[in-house]
């Protein structure tokens, strides 16, 4: 897997470089919007991380010329601005997803994986696990028709799990994406939690959606 990193700041460019690049991709960087769309559209890639705010020409002016140009390459756009708005004309203008600065690592590998699992296509906010639905901008959640009142630890437990349906997360990675800090083994804060999900997302319903499997974490999926 090919990977073009389109950004300016030399920093965040080359952690992204190497990160990928131990993740087992190959990674190009471009410094600027002239180079990357020029790098886009004279070479193969099976992904664009494209940041917004580039000299000489910026990722919604990247990702416009390339869509005109008939190139469909899956793109990741980050944005230092929090906002729908900002969000919503990133994915009009045909970008696969969209994050927002700063991230962690895992949460961007995480992204990455989800976007060569989904292909090409627009990204959609709403994750469906059978009749679970979560919305990840709304942070709202439903199954069938009920929504589930949960807290936004809850929430952000939930759609992790939900944003990587099917594959087993461990509860170092889990600890990391929902509360940032460096999981201390004697800490059961996920399982806790886990608990308290479980209470609010299966025990009311006959199909459970939340699996534990064991000395590897949980995992979040539909079984037959
Ligand atoms: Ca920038």
């Amino acid at each position: 897997m090919r990977i073009l990193v389109i950004e300016d700041e030399k920093k965040t460019a080359s952690y992204l470089k190497k990160g990928l690049s131990e993740e087992g991709y190959t990674v190009d960087v471009a410094e600027d919007g002239e180079d990357g769309l020029h790098s886009a559209l004279s070479e193969e890639y099976d992904l664009i991380i494209l940041d917004v705010m580039l000299p000489k020409r910026d990722g919604w002016s990247v990702i416009s010329e390339l869509r005109k140009a008939g190139k469909q390459t899956m793109t990741l756009m980050l944005s230092a601005r929090d906002g729908t708005d900002e969000k919503i004309k990133g994915l009009d203008l045909g970008a696969d997803a969209y994050m927002v600065k700063p991230f962690s690592f895992s949460e961007l590998t995480a992204m990455v994986r989800s976007i060569f699992r989904r292909g090409p296509g627009r990204a959609s906010d709403v994750v469906r696990i059978a009749d679970l639905e979560v919305d990840v901008l709304q942070h709202r959640a439903k199954r069938g028709n009920q929504v589930l009142a949960l807290t936004p630890k809850e929430f952000s437990l939930l759609s992790v799990l939900s944003r990587r349906a099917g594959e087993v997360i461990s509860r170092t990675i889990l600890a990391e994406q929902v509360w940032g800090l460096d999981f201390d083994s004697d800490s059961n804060i996920v399982d806790v939690h886990i608990r308290r999900l479980r209470a609010k997302v299966d025990d009311p319903f006959e199909k459970k959606l939340i699996h534990t499997v064991r000395g590897m974490g949980y995992v979040v999926r539909e079984e037959q």
